[in-house]
C-alpha cells in the first residue's frame, strides 16, 4: 500500500487466531464467544470475524443489524447479543435469524416475549447482577424471568453474570458466591468469565467464556504482560518520521513548551497525532521505536504529530521507520506500555484508532 501520510495500522489474523487458542487453552472446559463489539476493539468487525471464521465457537457484539449483517454474510454459528435487544424489531431478528440476546432486566424481557413469535428457536442469556451494578437482574426478577421463559421450549437459556474486579485483589469470589445463591438450583448452561477471569480464575469459567481484550494481544491486568501469557499483539500502529530538528539546552518541545531540552538534542517529528488516535495524555517519556531502537516521546502530543528523543539513535533521519504501539519493522512497543504512560488501557487506544489511519490487513 502506498499512501502519501506514512501512518497505518497493521491488523496481524494469524495473531488473532493465535490469542483465541490461548483463551481456549486456558479454559478448556468452555465454549468461547469471540467478543467482536465496538469494530473489534477497533480492529475491524470483519477482519476479526474473517481471522476467526471456523475458528471460534461463537460472535459476540452489540449492535442486532450488526449479528444479522452477520448471518447474512454466512456466519452459521452462535451470536450473542451482548446488551441484548432495544426494540420489538430486534426481538423478531433474534428469532428469525435464530440469535441469542442478553435479558438483562424485566422491561427487556416483556418487550421480548411480546414481540417473539412463539415458534421462534433462539438463545436467552438471563443476566444477573452479582455486585457490579451496571447491567442484570436481581433474585425476584430472575425467577419471574423463568417462570415466563419456561413455557417457551424453543428458547434455550443460559444465565450469566460479569466480573467488575477479576483483574484485581477482591477477584471474583464475592459475585461467584452471589451468583450461587441467586441460582439456587438451576443446573443448565451459566457463562461467566471475560479474559481477566479466564487467565486468572478457573472458577470464574462456566460452559461459555467471553474473551475479549486478549483476543487483540493486550493484557487484562496492570502486573503481567500481554508476552507473559502468551499473547501477541494483533494491531501495529506505525508512522515514519517527518521531522528532525537539534535542540540546544533550553530549547522547548510542542504546544504549551512543556518539555525543555538540558542539552543537545536531536528530536524526531513523527506523522501521528491524537487525531490519529494516539493519545493526547501520554506524556514526555511514553515508549515508541524508532529505527529499531526503543526511545520516547517528549512534551504534549499534537493533533497531527508527536516529538520522540533521537539522540542517540544517529541513523534515524526523516523517513525512518516509528513504532507507536505492536510489532514492527521499527521495534516493539506493547500498547499496554503506551495506555500506562498515558493513565488508560490499551482497550481505549484501540478503540479509538481514528477512521482517518489507514489499515493493511498482515498476509498469511
Ligand atoms: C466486553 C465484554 C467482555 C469482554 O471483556 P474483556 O475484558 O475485553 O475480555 C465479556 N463480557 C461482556 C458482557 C462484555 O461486555
Amino acid at each position: 500500500m502506498n499512501v502519501s501520510r506514512p501512518i497505518r495500522a497493521r491488523i496481524a489474523p494469524a495473531a488473532l487466531r493465535h490469542n483465541y487458542r490461548v483463551a481456549k487453552r486456558a479454559a478448556p472446559h468452555a465454549s468461547a464467544w469471540a467478543v467482536i463489539k465496538a469494530n473489534a476493539y477497533g480492529h475491524g468487525q470483519w477482519r476479526a470475524v474473517e481471522a476467526l471464521r471456523g475458528e471460534a465457537d461463537g460472535f459476540a457484539l452489540l449492535e442486532p443489524e450488526q449479528a444479522v449483517a452477520l448471518r447474512e454474510a454466512g456466519v452459521g454459528g452462535p451470536i450473542l447479543l451482548l446488551e441484548g435487544i432495544f426494540s420489538a424489531r430486534d426481538a423478531r431478528a433474534v428469532g428469525e435469524f435464530g440469535l441469542t440476546t442478553v435479558i438483562h432486566c424485566r422491561e427487556q424481557l416483556d418487550l421480548f416475549l411480546r414481540a417473539l413469535p412463539a415458534a421462534a428457536r433462539c438463545g436467552v442469556y438471563l443476566k444477573l447482577n452479582t455486585g457490579m451494578n451496571r447491567l442484570g437482574m436481581g433474585s425476584a426478577d430472575l425467577a419471574a424471568a423463568l417462570a415466563a421463559l419456561a413455557g417457551r421450549p424453543g428458547i434455550e437459556v443460559t444465565l450469566m453474570t460479569h466480573f467488575a474486579e477479576a483483574d484485581g485483589p477482591r477477584g471474583i469470589d464475592g459475585q461467584l458466591a452471589r451468583f450461587a445463591e441467586m441460582a439456587g438450583d438451576w443446573s443448565g448452561p451459566v457463562s461467566f468469565g471475560n479474559s481477566a477471569a479466564i487467565l486468572r480464575h478457573p472458577a470464574g469459567h462456566g460452559d461459555w467464556v467471553r474473551p475479549g481484550i486478549m483476543l487483540y494481544g493486550a493484557s487484562p491486568f496492570a502486573d503481567e504482560s500481554a508476552t507473559a501469557l502468551g499473547l501477541r499483539p494483533t494491531m501495529t500502529l506505525e508512522s515514519a518520521l517527518i521531522g528532525v530538528q537539534e535542540l540546544q539546552p533550553g530549547d522547548r518541545v510542542g504546544y504549551g513548551g512543556t518539555f525543555t531540552a538540558e542539552k543537545p538534542m536531536r528530536i524526531g517529528i513523527v506523522a501521528c497525532g491524537y487525531a490519529d488516535g494516539y493519545p493526547r495524555h501520554a506524556p514526555t517519556g511514553t515508549p515508541v521505536a524508532v529505527a529499531g531502537r526503543r526511545t520516547h516521546t517528549l512534551g504534549r502530543v499534537s493533533m497531527d504529530m508527536l516529538a520522540c528523543d533521537i539522540s542517540d539513535i544517529p541513523a534515524a533521519g526523516i523517513g525512518a521507520p516509528v513504532t507507536l504501539w505492536g510489532d514492527g519493522p521499527a521495534g516493539s512497543v506493547a500498547a499496554d506500555e503506551v495506555a500506562a504512560a498515558a493513565g488508560t488501557i490499551a482497550y481505549e487506544l484501540f478503540c479509538a484508532l481514528a477512521p482517518r489511519v489507514p489499515v493493511a490487513v498482515d498476509a498469511e
